[in-house]
């Protein structure tokens, strides 16, 4: 076997393994214990572990305690190391640390969660005909994340056995896609020194052999919980002393689907889930309410999350309800530099198997690596959000979805070529890398 059959069967390996234990948001224990196993085999600097890889208080859509128990003990069931667990506590995710001497730091992020949904068995699935279709029933690796993560330990390793100096950090992030891990790891020591981010996601209905170097215009999003309260009384007897949270709900949904279009740009509403109420004969029980407001920039998504907030407290006052709204995920919007995206491009274009580079591309969707890509830029630093093809026989969060594993070994080669080129290269100088500004604020 040839060495690099060796690393295409290693990588493959992995994603399988990583596969076959999908994880949601915030209860990735046996995929972080996984991980560290991985990055120690590695070897590295520092590795940062669950509440020390992030500002803990940062966190959004973190389940309650009975659901990452629950998801501990399961991890602890599939064989996930004790003393790494010991280590982990109560919250998920890893940052890797190499020191190389003098020279920028670069950092690369890589999501590791899975998704709230049942994996097809159909034979035509190659994770069901090959053995490592998830094992966790209703939870699946449906977005690529698997494959994220066997790229970015892949990175790390040939970063590791290259010539490279300074200072490299992978973020491996929870909570993706509830849009909950990407603020406390964006809000945390880790990000500081970084000049340049690299962000990759595989597929987005990009072939294997295509890349696309830098993509821009995300929607920048907020996921919100509105919730309607009011004593509950027996609808008979006493239906005069109610407030009904049912009836400000009504209004509520009206308002908010008749938010003025703001004259900057687009933005969007929706309300997705409404749950609450008991029997027809009871009145006032909470109500909850599943939402989510996008913007086409980070201030659109305010005016629209302003909007909302206005229109659940009005329909409450007008009903005598109490009524809060909570953040359950939320990104910001950020666009790839091309200064930095070009050092993407240029590395594909070298690639043998790589046959159509894209230089940026629009997204037009919401991803909450944009906080880590904020952060670096307001310090001065250059972030580039890259996509690496790769066949996907169905789209992203269905139930056949999976990867061409052929993409892997694409993706760590192009993206340890970019990591290494953006340390020879300097592009922002060795002078400005360290005159930086204070960082924008964003709840
Ligand atoms: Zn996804
Ligand atoms: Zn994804």
């Amino acid at each position: 076997m040839t060495a690099n059959a060796h690393i295409r069967n290693r990588l493959s390996d992995l994603r399988r393994e990583f596969h076959r234990y999908p994880e949601p948001a915030w209860r990735e224990f046996y995929t972080t214990c996984r991980l560290a196993e991985e990055i120690e085999r590695i070897g590295v600097d520092q590795l940062y572990l669950g509440r020390t890889a992030m500002n803990p208080d940062e966190r959004l859509a973190v389940p309650d305690s009975a659901q990452i128990a629950a998801w501990r003990d399961r991890a602890r069931a599939n064989g996930a190391s004790h003393d790494l667990l010991e280590r982990l506590t109560d919250c998920t995710g890893a940052v890797a640390v190499l020191n190389r001497g003098d020279g920028p730091t670069v950092a690369l992020r890589v999501d590791i969660d899975g998704l709230l949904r049942e994996e097809s068995t159909d034979v035509t699935h190659r994770p069901a005909s090959e053995g490592f279709r998830s094992r966790h029933g209703g939870v699946m690796h449906a977005c690529g994340h698997d494959a994220h993560m066997a790229i970015g330990l892949g990175v790390l390793e040939a970063v590791t056995q290259s010539d490279f100096s300074g200072t490299f950090t992978v973020f491996f992030q929870p909570a993706e896609e509830k849009a909950g891990g990407g603020r406390p790891m964006a809000k945390s020591e880790h990000i500081e020194d970084v000049d340049y981010l690299f962000v990759v996601h595989v597929g987005l209905d990009h072939p294997t052999g295509e890349v696309v170097a830098g993509m821009i215009e995300p929607l920048a999003v907020s996921n919100l919980i509105a919730t309607f309260r009011e004593e509950s009384v027996h609808a008979g007897r006493a239906p005069n002393e109610v407030r009904n949270a049912i009836q400000a709900l009504g209004t509520a949904v009206q308002s908010v689907y008749s938010i003025p279009r703001h004259a900057d740009g687009t933005s969007r509403v929706n309300i997705g889930r409404v749950e609450g109420g008991t029997t027809p004969n009871a009145l006032g029980e909470p109500i909850e309410v599943k939402a989510e407001v996008r913007g086409e920039t980070t201030e659109l998504m305010g005016y629209a999350k302003g909007e909302f907030e206005n229109a659940v407290a009005a329909a409450a006052d007008m009903h005598g309800c109490d009524a809060d709204v909570t953040i359950e995920g939320q990104a910001p919007r950020a666009d790839s530099d091309p200064e930095l995206a070009a050092l993407v491009s240029a590395a594909a274009r070298g690639h043998p198997a790589v046959n159509r580079v894209v230089d940026e591309t629009r997204f037009g969707a919401s991803e909450d690596a944009t906080y880590l890509m904020r952060e670096v830029q307001a310090h001065g630093g250059l972030a580039t959000y890259a996509i690496v093809g790769t066949d996907h026989p169905t789209g992203h969060h269905t139930a056949t979805f999976d990867v061409d594993e052929a993409s892997l070994p694409i993706a760590v080669d192009v993206l340890t070529e970019a990591v290494l080129s953006a340390v020879s290269r300097d592009v922002l100088g060795r002078d400005d890398v360290h005159a930086r500004s204070s960082a924008v604020d964003l709840e």
